[in-house]
């Protein structure tokens, strides 16, 4: 597992922000009649003029900044022309590098009115995302993020995908290790300060699996389930899980000023 030094943990909160900004520019323009085409430009531009690449465009041949995936597609859907219409959900995936070092972040969306029920899929997997980073601490094991993760999606009914894996991030968009959002408290390898991993809760409506379409890309459930997606950029630090990706400043790390290096 790779261990970042302070000092490339700042970096990564820059990328992070770079990241987070373009996500907010895509979410402020979701509604009926856009295009995820549409939006991959705004994501792009956000990206691009904050001195950004977006780290999806070329990634395995991956053709776009977003990765746009609507109802029932759970990750990797393309940006294309089809106007989003009310009552969908859009996930939107986007992935930033800067000075070197990757963030990566995903959120769902309601286009306009949605039913009761993908409203509660969506903050259900929200809910998970943070309940996951919550148990993103020092001394604990991989295992118990997974569990957390499991446990708080259950607990409503809904499903935790196991095709798809959160991972670890830095300088490679995706390190290892692997995080899957299912798991058993108390395995897998502990967590250390300077780890960073792309924390993702990938949640369907039903138990179902996940499918790869002709594009080699687009995963919808098998069964039509609606899929929600959330993730966070997350440094596991001696003061507690940082969410590089989230909303707060960036904050001073190390207790005693950078007793992790520089
Ligand atoms: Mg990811």
């Amino acid at each position: 597992m790779m261990i970042k030094r302070r000092r490339e943990l700042e970096i990564m909160a820059e990328a992070a922000a770079i990241n987070r900004e373009a996500l907010e520019a895509v979410e402020a323009a979701i509604a009926p009649g856009v295009t995820t085409a549409e939006l991959n430009t705004i994501a792009e531009d956000a990206i691009v003029s904050r001195g950004g690449r977006p780290a999806n465009k070329g990634y395995r041949g991956f053709p776009t900044t977003l990765c746009t995936s609507v109802n029932e597609v759970v990750v990797h859907g393309m940006p294309s022309n089809r106007p989003l219409v009310e009552g969908d959900i859009v996930s939107v995936d986007i992935g930033t590098f800067y000075r070197g070092y990757a963030a990566d972040m995903a959120g769902t969306y309601p286009v306009g009115t949605i039913s009761p029920e993908a409203s509660r899929l969506l903050r259900t997997t929200e809910r998970a995302l943070y309940t996951g980073i919550g148990a993103a601490l020092v001394g604990n094991r991989l295992g118990d993020v997974s569990a957390a993760i499991q446990v708080e999606v259950e607990a409503a009914g809904f499903w935790v995908v196991r095709e798809f894996v959160g991972h670890g991030i830095g300088r490679d968009y995706h390190e290892t290790p692997e995080l899957p959002n299912f798991g058993r408290v108390g395995t897998g390898p502990r967590l250390r300060p300077g780890l960073v991993l792309a924390i993702e809760p990938m949640v369907t409506e039903r138990p179902t699996s996940v499918q790869v379409l002709e594009d080699n890309w687009t995963a919808p459930t098998v069964d039509g389930s609606l899929a929600a997606h959330f993730e966070h950029t997350v440094a596991i630090t001696e003061e507690g899980p940082w969410v590089l990706t989230g909303r707060e400043a960036p904050r001073p790390i190390a207790r005693g000023g950078g007793a992790h290096g520089a």
